[in-house]
């Protein structure tokens, strides 16, 4: 990775999360890949450095980092672990919701929560709807000085390790978005059950669970924000969301077009290296033209939102056009490296399989695009 444009901090960052990457995670890249299993004592020594909490108010015991570092360093740590950035991101979303929305009192009670054990869930998607959120079904009514919460949850990050969860939830579900709150409840909430973890094609590292809620009863304090105003809530997050996605997206492309040229240096075929036959020569270059501009979407849309300025289509336009890169760069890789490519021997494999979930989470790469169309017709 290049290191112009960046000042002396992010360097000196940067590099401590990479001895962290290749010292702590590399090792055990690919038992956890094999197994599934969360590994949730590698994640707890990164939580001992704050990893999880860089962008978090320093008032509130965070790093305080600005955006366009968050984005240097997302990509350093996508570079090696995509699921662990992508564990690490996860973290950061339902932080965003309280710290944007959330009382004097629960902001306190996160960090408490946070510096203690320090993994956390958004409760948004549901089996019945993803994309379209204000659709979803789970119900809140009001009981007395309590909420009593109704529903199911799907594909939770974090879920099986948290100790809170934002929980989305409506009212009355002929309102739309008019009628979801959002509420924030720990773990140990009866009511709340962490349902099966799901078994994913790629990005093992990260944790993915349901999410039931029983009866789920919450103090009147537990609300976020203002009622019928939680999706905005959760959705404001969202620009961020995609930069940080789009980061962790650049780091799989820098690390797939490393191994590619590397392979492609060393490998023989009609008696030269493969990297001085034209067909692969092109590959890589547009594989390397991808991962640059990749770089710069992100660093445009960071710098965007550090200046304070609306990035809601640059977020859109970083987050679909990095993943679909990264599954691009990673699939030519795999192509570059033949049949070894395709085996579990080397790493571009994993690449390839990770690359993908990043075209459909934060917003799948269709409704990004429809969000930069909307965007485009107000202009
Ligand atoms: C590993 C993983 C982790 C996740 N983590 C979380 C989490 O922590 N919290 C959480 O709440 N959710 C999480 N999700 C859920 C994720 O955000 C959703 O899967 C995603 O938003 C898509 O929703 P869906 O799966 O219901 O697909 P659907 O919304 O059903 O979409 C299916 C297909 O239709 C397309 N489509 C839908 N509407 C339109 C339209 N109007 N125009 C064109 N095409 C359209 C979509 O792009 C997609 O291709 C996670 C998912 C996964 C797989």
């Amino acid at each position: 990775m290049e290191e112009y444009f960046l000042t002396e901090e992010q360097k000196d960052l940067r590099a401590l999360i990479k001895d962290f990457m290749v010292g702590e995670v590399k090792p055990h890249i690919q038992e956890v890949d094999e197994s599934g299993e969360f590994p949730v004592e590698i994640y707890k020594k990164a939580f001992d450095l704050g990893f999880h909490t860089l962008h978090f108010p320093e008032e509130y015991g965070g790093g305080g980092l600005d955006f366009s570092t968050m984005g240097v360093l997302l990509e350093e740590m996508g570079y090696t672990e995509s699921g662990f950035a992508l564990t690490m991101l996860a973290i950061g979303t339902p932080i965003e919701c309280v710290m944007h929305a959330g009382s004097p009192e629960q902001k306190k009670r996160v960090d408490q929560l946070i510096q203690n054990g320090g993994f956390a869930a958004l409760c948004l998607t549901e089996p019945s709807c993803g994309s379209d959120s204000a659709a979803l079904r789970s119900t809140y009514v009001e009981e007395g000085e309590e909420y009593v919460i109704n529903g199911a949850k799907t594909f939770v990050t974090n879920a099986q390790e948290s100790e809170f969860f934002v929980v989305l939830a409506t009212k009355d579900k002929s309102l739309r978005s008019k009628g979801i709150s959002a509420f924030m409840v720990e773990k140990g909430t009866p009511g709340l059950i962490v349902g099966k973890h799901e078994n994913k094609m790629g990005l093992r590292w990260s944790n993915t669970c349901d999410v039931v809620l029983e009866d789920c009863r919450v103090p009147k304090s537990a609300l976020i924000g203002e009622e019928g105003k939680g999706l905005r809530t959760a959705l404001g997050a969202l620009d961020p969301g995609r930069l940080y996605n789009a980061a962790i997206s650049t780091g799989i492309c820098q690390a797939a077009l490393d191994e590619a040229v590397a392979y492609a240096k060393v490998r023989t075929s009609f008696g030269k290296p493969i990297i001085e036959h034209q067909m692969i020569q092109a590959k890589l270059a547009d594989m390397a033209m991808r991962t640059e501009a990749s770089r710069q979407l992100v660093r445009l849309g960071m710098a965007k939102l550090d200046a304070g300025l609306p990035a809601t289509k640059e977020a859109s336009m970083a987050k679909a056009y990095c993943s679909d890169s990264a599954v691009y760069v990673a699939t030519e890789a795999v192509q570059v490296l033949g049949g070894y490519g395709f085996s579990k021997e080397y790493p571009v494999e994993k690449l390839m399989r990770d690359s993908k979930i990043f075209q459909i989470f934060e917003g799948t790469n269709e409704i990004q695009r429809m969000v930069i169309a909307r965007e485009l017709a107000k202009a």
